[in-house]
């Protein structure tokens, strides 16, 4: 909560507070793995505050958020943030005594535990009596959930060890996959590029077609032009300015990345320099980021740099960009023949 207080924190893009709830829920869960049950109200309003946090910057909020928490909570592959979805993280950390009591391990609770209450009875198969206490039921409860990972020993297998990862993982993870994840999540593109390109693929930028539907504006005029509807197909990169902008963009790394589908024809290019891809899908997030954010301060104070300039503040900082991941050594040198 203090953290979230600080001065100057609300001021932080999605990217910094997302940075922010990772580093806070971190340091909870870590309590949490050593400690029994944590009740739900206490989960539920640690989660309220973190999407609040992360859509408005502020602690409490009634607002509606930009996606649904369950949607952040998976992981990047499969369309989402990677937080923590903190019941399952709870279940899972719970399944660590789960799994001591199924191997007997040399603690003398697990030991009370088959003497008090199992008395012999085989542990997937055990029920609580009805008088047995809340902590017990609920430890109960997690065995439910989790057992037909015990039985099936999914985790087993990777070396006869529950782990609590293993476990978060088999509980929730689908192999659901989004083909556009390499796209928006680009080793080279600044974390608060990527946070909107985020957005952007999930099609929930408050653009005016959806503040209209929302009943929050009277109509849906783009925000730049003031002639067409304002949508992400007509942001990115239908309207005359994301176009020109486009052009620009193209013109610099001799490419025909189209107005539309641009993510699905990134992903479809075949270019024998990796290196040169992940620059130009760098500097398409640049121009989605800076696009839209023209677009908030043209309808907040007028503003809208030219297209040139605007492509030339982009290339200036994508250059920027490369050279302080090639001073730390995770771009080689090739990265110069391509910016
Ligand atoms: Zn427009």
């Amino acid at each position: 909560m203090e953290r979230i207080r600080a001065i100057g924190v609300r001021k932080l893009s999605y990217a910094g507070r997302l940075v922010l709830i990772k580093s806070v829920l971190s340091t909870l869960h870590c309590y949490w793995a050593r400690i029994f049950i944590l009740p739900v109200s206490i989960l539920n309003k640690v989660e309220a505050l973190c999407r609040s946090f992360l859509w408005q910057g502020k602690e409490i909020s009634n607002g509606p958020a930009l996606i649904v928490w369950d949607t952040c909570c998976k992981t990047k592959k499969e369309g989402g943030l990677g937080l923590i979805d903190l019941r399952r993280w709870n279940t899972t950390a719970l399944g660590k005594y789960i799994w001591w009591i199924a191997q007997k391990e040399d603690h003398l609770w697990v030991k009370w535990i088959h003497t008090i209450y199992m008395k012999g009875v085989n542990w997937v198969d055990y029920k609580p009596n009805t008088g047995a206490s809340w902590s017990w039921r609920k430890l109960c409860g997690v065995k439910e959930k989790l057992k037909a990972g015990y039985v099936n020993d999914w985790w087993l297998q990777q070396g006869h060890k529950y782990t609590i990862s293993a476990g978060y993982s088999w509980l929730g993870t689908s192999n659901n996959r989004v083909a556009w994840t390499p796209f928006v999540w680009n080793s080279l593109s600044l974390p608060k590029h990527c946070l909107i390109g985020w957005i952007v693929a999930h099609g929930k930028l408050l653009t005016r077609d959806r503040l209209y539907q929302m009943g929050i504006c009277g109509d849906t005029i783009c925000c730049i032009c003031g002639t067409q509807n304002e949508s992400h197909t007509h942001l990115f990169f239908e309207c005359a300015y994301g176009k020109a902008c486009l052009d620009l963009l193209n013109g610099f790394f001799q490419m025909a990345i189209p107005i539309d589908n641009f993510m699905h024809w990134w992903l479809k290019i075949r270019l024998k320099n990796l290196l040169r891809k992940k620059i130009i899908a760098a500097g398409i997030q640049s121009l989605i980021y800076n696009i839209w954010e023209m677009r908030n301060r043209s309808r907040v104070d007028g503003v809208l740099l030219r297209p040139e300039k605007l492509i030339e503040k982009i290339l200036q900082n994508l250059r920027l960009r490369l050279q302080v991941l090639h001073s730390t050594g995770k771009i080689s040198d090739n990265y110069r023949a391509w910016i």
